[in-house]
């Protein structure tokens, strides 16, 4: 490793990125749901500058490593035979746009992750806190890769990045306690790691760079989506009892004959019953089976026998069901429930998302039907606050 002074270290950031330091940002918070207690960190493409707050600063090559581990109320900072000091925080600086680092925490252990652009390592709520902060489009692959899976359609995973910016621009807001923007697990948006499967799924955030979908007040909408709607999409309402101008139920024809079009399960008759006299069906234990039948043609909220019922949703928890979307036959012995669709139904069908694309939509197009009477535009057309509301999260 070699040693620069801090002048020499400003000139050389100044003059090589300044395009990245005018390029729109985010900043995760990684291993938000892990305490981690000693770590290491290790430049996998090019090298990083670390910043202490020490008079000087190091360079940090491609393969050096950085042991860290939390001692209380600082954390000390080690190279393979160096000890560089006890800090409270540490910065990695990437030399250039094309930086990768990688993170592995040791204690509790975990797999090793790679991702773009800078971290910083802090102590916050008594505990080391991580943060990426990093170009916005870089983000939004890595989470379509965390969320959509690598083998798609060019226009699917266009379709994946538009929602999933909607979705980061539309909770900037989600962890501004903890002086951050989003966290990198399922709370926010799945993100554990940068995109490094499928370069189209970057080339898909890149080419839709800034596209966010609105409602027709201009009003960022609720990008819900799903695995399969089992062939007619759900009203918002009807799940999360919020009403929603575009979260409107459609037919979908592009889901049929898909991984998780249709599904079946059979449950003992005797089961059944104790399961309904517990929820409120009076009478189940005595009743004929034949009125335990159930046919869904379009979507219903309630199972009902005779004049008692229970929400569809509370079944599809309590047995684990794939959607809410299905029919009960019974018999002497037992019901087979068969179902239709994965998920809650609301919003996009992924694998009707991903049908119409190979069917030769586009993702503007595949978005329209989806999500009612809406526009795909540039965020930054939609009201000058949009970056306003991001700064105003101070990185405290
Ligand atoms: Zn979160
Ligand atoms: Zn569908």
């Amino acid at each position: 490793m070699k040693r620069l002074n801090c002048f020499r270290l400003f000139l050389a950031y100044f003059f090589i990125y300044p395009v990245a330091l005018l390029a729109d940002e985010v900043t995760i918070g990684i291993y938000n749901e892990t305490n981690i207690s000693s770590m290491v960190f290790s430049p996998v493409k090019s090298s990083y500058i670390m910043v202490t707050g020490a008079s000087e600063n190091l360079i940090v090559k491609e393969g050096d490593i950085i042991y860290i581990n939390f001692v209380g109320d600082s954390f000390r900072v080690m190279g393979l035979n160096t000890v560089y000091g006890y800090f409270s925080e540490v910065d990695f600086l990437p030399s250039d746009d094309s930086s990768i680092f990688s993170v592995k925490a040791i204690t509790p252990a975990s797999q090793r992750r790679q991702y773009d652009d800078k971290l910083k390592i802090r102590i916050r709520f008594n505990r080391m806190q991580l943060l990426n902060t990093v170009n916005m489009e870089k983000y939004i692959a890595g989470v379509v890769q965390s969320e959509g899976g690598v083998r798609a359609t060019m226009e699917y995973y266009k379709t994946q990045a538009v929602l999933c910016r909607t979705y980061m621009i539309a909770h900037f807001h989600r962890h501004a306690e903890e002086g951050f923007h989003l966290c990198d697990n399922v709370h926010c948006q799945a993100y554990y790691s940068r995109c490094d499967r499928n370069p189209m799924i970057a080339e898909a955030a890149f080419e839709t760079v800034g596209q966010v979908v609105v409602d027709v007040n201009d009003e960022l909408i609720l990008s819900a989506f799903h695995s399969n709607c089992g062939g007619e999409t759900e009203n918002s309402e009807r799940v999360w009892s919020q009403k929603r101008s575009y979260l409107r139920s459609v037919p979908d024809p592009y889901c049929q004959n898909t991984r998780n079009s249709s599904w079946e399960k059979s449950i003992p008759l005797d089961q059944w019953r104790d399961y309904l006299a517990k929820n409120g069906i009076k009478g189940a234990k005595d009743y004929d089976y034949s009125f335990f039948n159930l046919v869904q043609y379009a979507r219903k909220t309630h199972y009902r026998v005779k004049s008692d019922s229970i929400e569809l949703k509370k079944i599809r928890s309590d047995f684990a069901l794939k959607s809410t979307f299905f029919s009960i036959q019974a018999s002497e012995n037992n019901i087979i429930i068969r179902g239709k669709g994965y998920g809650h139904g609301v919003g996009l069908c992924q694998e009707g998302a991903m049908q119409m694309s190979k069917l030769g939509y586009n993702y503007i197009e595949i978005i329209n039907f989806y999500y009612k009477d809406t526009r795909t535009v540039d965020y930054h057309e939609i009201g000058k606050d949009v970056n306003a509301k991001r700064d105003s999260v101070l990185l405290k």
